[in-house]
């Protein structure tokens, strides 16, 4: 639709472009790249049938690469069965995050029962 302006699957040529954005916490329509600027995804949406179809700009390809940021090639070889693992960096930041948290609830804790012998 993007470069025919016209829906593949209806022939309609309306046609509306809703841009790719990056809003608080990743909203709007974009890919998160670890510890990089989210590639923007712009979207065409078909008003007559509601069919629509995505698009990274050009220059933003790169960031996909095979290998580079964690993309696989999508081939033959390539089983989209495969159970989502997380990376290494991805499960340390989790089990941080747990510590800090219970750091934060044991120091409150111990603050309330200073406070409490008073
Ligand atoms: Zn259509």
């Amino acid at each position: 639709m993007k470069n025919t302006k016209k829906c593949p699957k209806c022939q309609s040529s309306d046609i509306v472009k809703i841009k790719g954005e990056c809003g608080p916490y990743g909203r709007g329509n974009n890919i998160a790249i670890s510890g990089r600027t989210p590639v923007l995804v712009n979207r065409y949406l078909c008003c007559s049938c509601g069919f629509s179809e995505e698009w990274i700009n050009q220059g933003d390809i790169k960031n996909f690469v095979e290998g580079k940021n964690g993309f696989d090639r999508y081939s033959k070889e390539f089983h989209d069965d495969q159970p989502t693992t997380h990376p290494m960096s991805y499960i340390i930041l989790k089990i941080t995050a747990v510590m800090v948290i219970a750091f934060i609830i044991s120091l409150l804790l111990m603050w309330l029962l200073i406070y409490l012998k008073r």
